[in-house]
Order: C-alpha cells, then structure tokens, then sequence
C-alpha cells in the first residue's frame, strides 16, 4: 500500500545540484516544501509550493512536448507503425502549444486543483495579462518548422530508421542508480548500441541554442550506462547533442578522467546537501528559514516562487476551491 511520508527520500541530480547552486531558497520549495502537496489533506503552503514548482515557460513548454512527440515517434517507429509527416507533427505541437496557452489563460482554477495534468505559463501567471510576449511567441513559432525538419533529417532518427542494427534500451524515463545508498537519477532520451560498430550511443536532444556542453552531465549518463551494462571501456560509449535548432549534432567522447570528476562532484554536492538537514536518516530538511533567498533580483525574476518569498507583491488565493 502507498505509504505517505512525511518527508522525501534523498536523491541526487545534476538538476538537484544545479538548482541547490541557483537558490537554495527555491532548492528548499522544490525538493521539500512541495513534497505531499499535491495531497488534498497537505497543507496549504505545501500545496501552493508543489503548484507552483509546476509553471514552467514558453521555452520549457515548447521543449517538453517536442521531446514528448519525438519519444512517441520513435516507439512508433520501433512498433513498424507509420511514420507520421512533418507536417502532422509541426501541427501537433502547436495543438500542444495552443492547448497550454488555453489553460493557461481560462483554466487557471483546474490547474490550481490538478497542477501535474493542466499547464500554467510562468508568462501568463506571473504578468497578470492573457497575453504572452510576443517576441517569444516568433521566437517558438520560428523554432517549430526547423525542429521538426532537423528531427527528420537527425542521423539519430536515421539510426532509429536503420534499427535491424541498433539494439535500442528500454526507454522508462527515469532512470537511476544508487551511489552510498543514494537514489541517483539520470534521464536520458535515447540509448541504443550500434551492433555493427559495438559502440552505445546515448543521445540528448537539444531544443534550444547550443551552450558550453556540461560534460558533468553526459559522464554521469556515461557512467550509469558503464555500471548498469558493464560496458568494459569508455571509449565503447558515445554521448551526442542532436541540435534540433541548428540542425546537425556533435559526437562526445569522454576520458576516465570525466568520470572521476563528475564522482567529485556528486560526493562534494551531497555533503552540502547533508548540511541542510535537521535530520539525515528521515531527510528532514532545516526550517525554511535557514535556506536563505537569492540577492539577485534577474533570477527570481525567471523563478517559479516569487509568489512565496515576495507575498507582498501577489495575491494569493486560497487553496479552499
Ligand atoms: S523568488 Fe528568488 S529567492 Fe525566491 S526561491 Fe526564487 S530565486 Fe530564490
């Protein structure tokens, strides 16, 4: 039976660490003031935390369902069902996009009672219109027609096209491993091994501009995959940015030395998150208070929770609907 605990079992990403390095403010509503809230019996500060750790924005949104439709292309693909066109799917994505945009502006009291199944633009919630900017609406509506043309054209998909010589890995989502007792979770998009090269590939599609690669990322996914098949050699594994929006994608390969850093990293980011605890075995966290808030006006800017450190600024409305 589903036990109800009061708090969360401690986990470890580089999401999770990124996020302590941000604010570790929003670090606190995120991994443990929002825990339960989406209970009907949790308290109000734990439901509106759990709410609002579920806006997400326009860019978000956009990359969210591209990936949702690329992993259901891809299982189609895998099932020999058929290839939808581009066309079908540049209209499903707007669909998606429209469908959030509606929720978002008329729907706000069922988002408010079921956070996880309607969406709430960050845009729409925080600037109080029914109007999105529209600079970011040509920036999306731009990105639309070349994603999916270089998602086709992607030697990820054509691999994907080629699968009599791929082996491809179960595709769950959430993945993890345990490091020290630690659940350590690693979302991958794709993985298969090429039989004719015998080299895995894992494969991260990128929806947005390319970036400084943070190759603690891709070790980790390297690392788990190594463990989890016992893969002998690193030099087996490729790691490769499919660039969805400039088209083409970029083949990493890692050296031990990745692998012992992001190790580094993973015991160094735990510690710190073990100091703001009250209690390490039930991971009761510090009281809010002890988690202090960013200084950095441009970053709560772009934060879910300004609603909660700034209540002066918003009305909150009850949670009684
Ligand atoms: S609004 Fe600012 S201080 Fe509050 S959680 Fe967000 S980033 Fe931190």
């Amino acid at each position: 039976m589903f036990e109800i605990k009061p708090y969360p079992e401690l986990s470890w990403s580089i999401s999770r660490h990124k996020t302590m390095l941000t604010c570790l403010r929003k670090y606190a509503y995120d991994y443990y003031t929002s825990h339960n809230g989406w209970l009907s019996s949790a308290d109000s500060l734990a439901k509106q935390a759990y709410r609002l750790k579920k806006v997400t924005n326009l860019e978000m949104h956009f990359g969210s369902v591209v990936h949702d439709l690329i992993y259901q292309i891809i299982q189609d693909v895998l099932k020999d069902k058929e290839l939808p066109s581009e066309e079908k799917i540049v209209d499903e994505i707007r669909h998606h996009l429209n469908r959030g945009f509606i929720e978002s502006t008329r729907k706000e009291h069922l988002w408010r009672n079921r956070p996880k199944h309607y969406t709430m633009l960050h845009e729409i919630y925080y600037s109080q219109t029914n109007t999105l900017p529209q600079a970011k609406v040509k920036k999306i509506t731009d990105r639309l027609n070349t994603t999916v043309k270089n998602f086709f054209a992607s030697q990820s998909f054509a691999d994907v096209l080629n699968k009599r010589d791929m082996q491809f890995i179960d595709s769950e989502k959430f993945r993890f491993m345990k490091t020290d007792g630690v659940k350590v979770f690693i979302v991958m998009d794709l993985v298969y091994k090429n039989l004719a090269e015998d080299k895995w590939v894992i494969v991260d599609w990128k929806t947005g501009k390319k970036s400084e690669e943070d190759r603690n990322q891709l070790a980790l996914y390297a690392l788990y995959l190594q463990q989890k098949y016992k893969i002998e050699s690193i030099d087996q594994i490729v790691i490769r940015n499919e660039y969805l929006l400039e088209g083409g994608h970029v083949d990493h390969k890692l050296t031990k030395q990745d692998l012992i850093n992001v190790q580094h990293l993973y015991q160094a980011s735990i510690e710190r998150m073990k100091d703001y605890l009250n209690d390490p075995v039930k991971n009761e966290p510090l009281p809010l208070h002890q988690f202090p808030l960013q200084d950095d006006p441009r970053v709560c800017s772009r934060c879910n929770y300004q609603e909660l450190c700034f209540p002066e600024m918003y009305n909150s409305e009850s949670d009684d609907v």
